[in-house]
C-alpha cells in the first residue's frame, strides 16, 4: 500500500494495525470469514470508477463495454452455482437485498411475517427498530420453549391467522438446519411470498454442505461476505416469474448505480466457491463446529439446542455464572473474537444477554481443524475461569496468536 502511505499515512497505519490484529487473533465471530486476495484484488480495482445504473445492454451511462460483461459473468456464476433461474448481482449488502424483496412484493402496512431477532431472526425480518418493521406489519414467529428449534406450528398458526404478504425464513443465530419445505407449504397454503434470507449460510448451501432453499423459495436473497467469503455485498436469487419485479426493486426502486468493483469480486468469490477445494471447505466448517460443539460440553459449556448441524454454535455462558458481554470482552482479550448474543427466551437485557455466538468459517478458512478446535474449547474454558484476570488472559492472547502464526490467513498481510 506504497500509495495510501505516501497520501494518507494514518489511515495506512490503522489499516496495517488491522491486518496485525486480523493476523494475531481468532476469527470466531460466525458472519466474518477471510476473503482471499483475488477477492480483495478485485474490490481494490477501477471498476469503483464506473458509474452504470441500469442492466446490461440497458444502461443510463455509456462506456458499459467492459462492466457488462463484468455482471453478465457474476450473474452467470450465481446462476450456476445455486441453480437458480434469475440472480440479481447488484444488492448494497444483505439488508438492502431483503429491503428491495419487500418492495417488490409488499406495500406499506402489509403483513410480513419472520424469525423474532431475539430468537435469532435478522434485524430486517419486521424487527421493531428496522424500516421492515415500522413500514409493513411485522407478524414474528419464534423457537420452541423446550427444543429451541424454529415452532414450525406456530409459525403455521400465525401464517393461517394473519395471512402474510411474504414469510421469511433464514436467521443470524440458528445453530439448526431449517426446513424449508415446511415454510414452502405453508407459504403456498396461505398465498405469500416465500422468501429465503441465506446470509449465514450460502457458503454451505453453495458446498453442498447445507440444504439448498433455492428449489424451494420464489425468492433467495443473502449477503456474500459470510460464509461464501466473498467482497462485502449481496445478491438476490429468483424464479425468473419474479425477475422482473424484483430488478425493478432493485432498481431503480431502492438502489442507484450498482458498485461495480464489488461484482467483480462476488463473480470472483462464486468462481472460487464453486470449486472441489471450496466443497471440502464449507464440508469442513461444519465438521469443526460439531466437534467443537463436543469439546466445548464436554467442557461444562451450555449449548442451545445442545449442540449445531451449521457453522455457528449459540453459547448460554450465564449457566456458569458470567454473563455474554465481559465474557465476549475477556475472549477478545485472549485473542478470540466472537460476541456476546442473546439465548432464546433471554431473561436478560441484549446490552449484556446470557450468551455468546461463535462460529468457525474463519478458522476453517485458516486451515484449522479438529485438534486447534481442541484447543479452542481449552482457552475458552479457561477464559471463563479468568474473566477479570488480566494476567492469564493475557498468557492466552500469546498461545493464540502462537497458533494463529502457523495457520495464516489468506489476504490478511503482516
Ligand atoms: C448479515 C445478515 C443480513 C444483513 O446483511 P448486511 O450485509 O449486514 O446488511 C441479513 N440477513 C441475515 C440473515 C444476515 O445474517
Amino acid at each position: 500500500m506504497k500509495h495510501l502511505a505516501d497520501v494518507d499515512p494514518e489511515i495506512a497505519s490503522l489499516i496495517q494495525q488491522e491486518n496485525v490484529r486480523q493476523h494475531e487473533k481468532l476469527r470466531l465471530i460466525p458472519s466474518e470469514n477471510y476473503a482471499s486476495a483475488a477477492v480483495l484484488e478485485a474490490t481494490g480495482s477501477v471498476l469503483t470508477n464506473k458509474y452504470s445504473e441500469g442492466y446490461a445492454n440497458k444502461r443510463y451511462y455509456e462506456g458499459q463495454q467492459i462492466v457488462d460483461q463484468v455482471e453478465t459473468l457474476a450473474i452467470q456464476r450465481a446462476k450456476a452455482l445455486f441453480g437458480s433461474e434469475s440472480a440479481n448481482v447488484q444488492p448494497y449488502s444483505g439488508s438492502p437485498a431483503n429491503l428491495a424483496v419487500y418492495y417488490a412484493f409488499c406495500r406499506p402496512g402489509d403483513p410480513i411475517m419472520g424469525l423474532a431477532l431475539d430468537h435469532g431472526g435478522h434485524l430486517t425480518h419486521g424487527w421493531g427498530v428496522s424500516i421492515t418493521g415500522d413500514f409493513f406489519t411485522p407478524i414474528r414467529y419464534q423457537l420452541h420453549p423446550e427444543t429451541h428449534l424454529i415452532d414450525y406450528d406456530m409459525m403455521r398458526d400465525l401464517a393461517r391467522k394473519h395471512r402474510p404478504k411474504l414469510i421469511m425464513a433464514g436467521a443470524t443465530a440458528y445453530p439448526r438446519i431449517i426446513d424449508f419445505q415446511a415454510f414452502a407449504d405453508v407459504a403456498k397454503e396461505v398465498d405469500a411470498v416465500f422468501c429465503v434470507d441465506m446470509a449465514h449460510i450460502a457458503g454451505l448451501v453453495a458446498g453442498g454442505a447445507h440444504p439448498s432453499p433455492v428449489p424451494m423459495a420464489h425468492v433467495v436473497t443473502t449477503t456474500t461476505h459470510k460464509t461464501l467469503r466473498g467482497p462485502r455485498g449481496g445478491m438476490i436469487l429468483m424464479k425468473k416469474s419474479h425477475a422482473k419485479a424484483v430488478n425493478k426493486a432493485v432498481f431503480p426502486g431502492l438502489q442507484g448505480g450498482p458498485h461495480n468493483h464489488t461484482t467483480a469480486a462476488i463473480a470472483v468469490a462464486l468462481k472460487e466457491a464453486s470449486t472441489d477445494d471450496f466443497k471440502a471447505y464449507a464440508r469442513k466448517i461444519v465438521e469443526n463446529a460439531k466437534h467443537l460443539a463436543e469439546c466445548l460440553k464436554a467442557k461444562g459449556f451450555h449449548l442451545v439446542s445442545g449442540g449445531t448441524d451449521n457453522h455457528l454454535i449459540l453459547v448460554d455462558v450465564s449457566k456458569r455464572g458470567v454473563t455474554g458481554k465481559p465474557y465476549a470482552k475477556a475472549m477478545d482479550r485472549a485473542g478470540l473474537v466472537a460476541n456476546y448474543n442473546t439465548v432464546p427466551f433471554d431473561p436478560r437485557p441484549p446490552m449484556d444477554p446470557s450468551g455468546i455466538r461463535m462460529g468457525t468459517p474463519g478458522a476453517t478458512t485458516r486451515g484449522m481443524g479438529k485438534p486447534e478446535m481442541e484447543k479452542l474449547a481449552s482457552w475458552m474454558d479457561r477464559v471463563l475461569a479468568n474473566v477479570e484476570n488480566e494476567d492469564a488472559l493475557e498468557k492466552i492472547r500469546l498461545e493464540v496468536k502462537e497458533l494463529c502464526a502457523a495457520f495464516p490467513a489468506p489476504g490478511v498481510v503482516v
